[in-house]
C-alpha cells in the first residue's frame, strides 16, 4: 500500500504510540487527583503543553489549549471571540477554508452576522486586496486559514494580521493552522496572529486530539463548560493518552521540519514532473511554489476522479479528490471552483499529499503506473475530440 492521502490523515508514529502507551495502561490517574498516583499524567501534560507551544513558536504555554480536533479549535476560536464582541457583526474569511470554518460561518449568518468571502485567483491566491478593501470597524474577526488542504497553496496570514491590527486593532484573527502544522514553522510569536488551531492527526499523532493557540489578551467564551480543566477554557478530564502523543508528534514534527522542506518537497516535485511528462491530459492545478512542501493536485482532463482514485487504489495507491469531508459526495471541490479550474479537469483533479514515510521507490510506481490508469481511463470518456485535440497541442 502506497498512502499519498497525509492530508487526510496520517499514521501515527511509533515513538508517539510508545509514548502514550502507559497512560492507556497503568498510568490512568485522573490528572488533578490529589495523590501522587496523578503526579506522572500530570507532569506528562505539562510537558506535552511545552512541546506544544515550542511548535507553535510561541511564548508561553499558557498560550496553548488542548482540544478534540481541528475542527473544535476552530469553533472554540470563532464562537469565543464572537461571543466576546457582541456589537461587532462582521466577519472576513475566504471562499477556500474548510468546511468546518466556512459552515461555523454560515451559521453565524443565519444568526444575522455579515460575512465576506474573499477570492482566490486561477493559482490558489488569496486576493489580499480585496480582503484590506473589506476590513471595517465593526469587522470582528478576519479568518484565513495558513495552507489549503487541497492545493497546499500557502497564505499571507502574517502579513494579513499586521495590516489588520494596524488599521482595525480590535478585530480579531484567527488562522486555522491544520494543513500549515508539521509542514512549515509557524512561530506565532513573531506575528499579529491572535488565535491558531491545528490538528494531531495531520501530523502523526492520533485522531481525536488538537490545540489552539491563544494570544494573552484575547479574550474567548468556552465552547464546553464545566471543570476547571484548561483553566476553564475547555471543560472535561484531560485525555493524557493524546495530549503526550500530541506533544511528542509536535516535538517529532519539528525535528524532521527540515526533512520536511527538503526532501519530502523533492518526492512531491518529482512525482509533478513525472506525472506531467508522462501523462498527456494531466494539469498542475496550482504550480506557485509557495506552498506547503507535501501537496500536489493535479487535474486529468476529461476524466472522472473517482474512476481515477478506483484505479489508483486497485494498485495500492491511496490519494484523494477534493477534501476527505467532500469526498463521497460528487459535488466538485469548492477550492477548485472559486479557483476557477476549468470543468474539464475539475471533475479530474486528484490530491496526492504526501508524508515523511514515503519514500523515492513509492513516487517512482506511481510515476510509471499513471499512463497505464490515463490510457484506461480516456478510451472510455465521452470526449474523444477534446481528448485526440489536447493530445496534438501537448505533442504526444
Ligand atoms: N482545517 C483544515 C484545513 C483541514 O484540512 C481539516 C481536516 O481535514 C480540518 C480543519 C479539520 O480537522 P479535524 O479533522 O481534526 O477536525
Amino acid at each position: 500500500m502506497i498512502y499519498l492521502d497525509n492530508n487526510a490523515t496520517t499514521a501515527v508514529a511509533k515513538e508517539v504510540l510508545d509514548e502514550m502507551l502507559p497512560y492507556l495502561s497503568g498510568e490512568y490517574a485522573n490528572p488533578s487527583s490529589m495523590y501522587d498516583f496523578a503526579k506522572k499524567p500530570a507532569a506528562a501534560i505539562r510537558e506535552a503543553r511545552v512541546k506544544v507551544r515550542d511548535f507553535f513558536g510561541a511564548k508561553d504555554e499558557k498560550e496553548i489549549f488542548f482540544t478534540s480536533c481541528g475542527s473544535e479549535s476552530a469553533n472554540m476560536a470563532i464562537k469565543g471571540v464572537l461571543n466576546c464582541n457582541k456589537e461587532k457583526r462582521h466577519i472576513i474569511t475566504t471562499k477556500v477554508e474548510h468546511p468546518c470554518v466556512l459552515n461555523t460561518y454560515k451559521w453565524f449568518e443565519k444568526q444575522g452576522y455579515e460575512v465576506d468571502y474573499i477570492g482566490v485567483n486561477a493559482q490558489g491566491e488569496l486576493d489580499v486586496e480585496e480582503l484590506k478593501n473589506k476590513l471595517r470597524k465593526d469587522t470582528a474577526l478576519v479568518s484565513v486559514m495558513w495552507a489549503n488542504n487541497e492545493t497546499g497553496v500557502i497564505h499571507p496570514v502574517e502579513e494579513i494580521a499586521e495590516y489588520v491590527k494596524s488599521h482595525s486593532p480590535e478585530t480579531r484573527v484567527f488562522v486555522d493552522g491544520v494543513q500549515a502544522g508539521g509542514k512549515i514553522p509557524l512561530n506565532v510569536k513573531e506575528t499579529k496572529i491572535d488565535l491558531v488551531g491545528v490538528s494531531g492527526h495531520k501530523f502523526h499523532a492520533p485522531k481525536g486530539i488538537g490545540a489552539l493557540y491563544v494570544k494573552p489578551d484575547v479574550r474567548l467564551t468556552p465552547l464546553i463548560n464545566g471543570g476547571h480543566q484548561e483553566r476553564g477554557m475547555r471543560a472535561g478530564t484531560e485525555n493524557v493518552p493524546y495530549i503526550v502523543g500530541l506533544g511528542k508528534a509536535a516535538e517529532l514534527a519539528m525535528e524532521n521540519m527540515n526533512h520536511e522542506l527538503t526532501e519530502v518537497k523533492r518526492l512531491r516535485d518529482k512525482l509533478e514532473a513525472g506525472i506531467l511528462k508522462s501523462v498527456f491530459n494531466a494539469r498542475l492545478n496550482t504550480g506557485i511554489t509557495n506552498r506547503v512542501p507535501n501537496t500536489s493536485n493535479i487535474g486529468f482532463e476529461y476524466v472522472e476522479g473517482e474512476l481515477i482514485l478506483l484505479h489508483l487504489s486497485d494498485i495500492g495507491v491511496c490519494a484523494s479528490s477534493g477534501s476527505a469531508c467532500t469526498s463521497g459526495s460528487l459535488e466538485p471541490s469548492h477550492v477548485l471552483r472559486a479557483m476557477g479550474i476549468p470543468f474539464t479537469a475539475l471533475h479530474g483533479s486528484i490530491r496526492f499529499s504526501l508524508s515523511r514515510y514515503n519514500t523515492e521507490k513509492e513516487v517512482d510506481y506511481v510515476i510509471e503506473n499513471m499512463p497505464a490508469i490515463m490510457d484506461k481511463l480516456t478510451k472510455i470518456s465521452p470526449f474523444q475530440t477534446e481528448l485526440e485535440e489536447l493530445r496534438e497541442r501537448k505533442g504526444f
